[in-house]
């Protein structure tokens, strides 16, 4: 049995409505010694699957022998996620671009220097989870530095992307830079979202976990080997150049999919003529990201992303 559950807030502003600014974590404590395993949700407000998988591995865990420490972060941006966007909308900062954050910049930037200093510097094994909006959904693993925690998700394709521990690469310092100064495993997945029913991704996310936990020791049980995987190095994200209507063309998340292939198309609600065909980026190509409903779009916003094979491993 786990031997104490201890909800923990950290306070560490104040909103203009004078509610205080904190975020909420649990602890898990095991009755034997073992490292401290960190899970974390909704950095960004509008991935809120994991989030809910986080909800139900809680009523799992709370009656399962552990060994060591889980400190789950269920919605790391709440001001965000009430308001089911990405950002908070007091800053628009991207959180997940603001660490180490700072204890006297904007709202995102104190609560990434929270986050980093009571969660992020305190654990010894970081995953977190991400998902599609209300729009796309994802599917796919990040492999950062550790192969067999990330591979012990069990999802089909993962990514190794090869600018490492660059800081920049994604325009500003994301969580995972934070966590690899000290060298400790992180894995960032990357699983559901989209206008249709998260069950079965919230069942798929809480089976991963509980696979990881089983890889790391943390609680008892034989770890399911992973299915067949794939492993790409690059990645390319698709959007529209038209608002309208994106139809999808392509195949389910995990598929092959041809060069020139269509991924879908935007086409004008109001005329009805297609403004817009877009076409997979690679000669060999496997879905990583797509809508899986007919969704309004604007310009810009998130298309599809698509893997190159060329390259890629088992
Ligand atoms: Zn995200």
């Amino acid at each position: 049995m786990v031997k104490s559950i201890t909800p923990i807030r950290k306070v560490f502003s104040t909103h203009a409505n004078g509610n205080e600014a904190s975020i909420l974590m649990h602890e898990l404590l095991g009755e034997e010694d073992g490292p401290t395993i960190g899970i974390s949700a909704a950095i960004h407000g509008n991935e809120n699957t994991g989030s809910q998988a986080i909800l139900e591995l809680y009523r799992i865990l709370k009656d399962v022998k552990l060994k060591g420490r889980i400190v789950l972060v269920p919605v790391v941006n709440p001001y965000a996620m009430a308001v089911n966007h990405r950002y908070a909308p007091n800053d628009e900062n991207d959180l997940n671009r603001q660490f180490p954050g700072t204890p006297t910049g904007t709202y995102s930037q104190q609560l990434a220097y929270c986050f980093a200093n009571e969660f992020l510097r305190k654990i010894d094994v970081h995953i977190d989870l991400h998902s599609g909006t209300d729009r796309p959904t994802v599917d796919y693993v990040y492999i950062w530095n550790n192969d067999d925690l990330s591979r012990a998700f069990g999802s089909k394709v993962l990514y190794r992307p090869t600018h490492g521990k660059s800081g920049t690469v994604f325009g500003g310092t994301t969580t995972t830079v934070t966590v690899q100064e000290r060298n400790i495993p992180v894995a960032v997945i990357e699983l559901g979202g989209g206008i249709v029913d998260q069950r079965p991704y919230i069942k798929r996310t809480v089976d991963g976990l509980i696979n990881m936990l089983k890889t790391l020791g943390a609680i008892e049980g034989e770890p399911v080997a992973p299915p067949k995987q794939t492993v790409v190095t690059e990645l390319t994200g698709i959007r529209p150049t038209h608002g309208g209507w994106l139809e999808p063309l392509c195949p389910a998340n995990g598929e092959f999919i041809k060069g020139g292939d269509l991924l879908g198309r935007v086409v004008s609600p109001f005329t009805f003529e297609v403004l817009e065909e877009i076409k997979s980026p690679y000669e060999n190509g496997i879905m990583i990201m797509q809508h899986l409903t007919r969704n309004l779009v604007e310009a810009g916003d998130y298309g599809f992303m698509v893997g190159n094979l060329e390259g890629a491993t088992d």
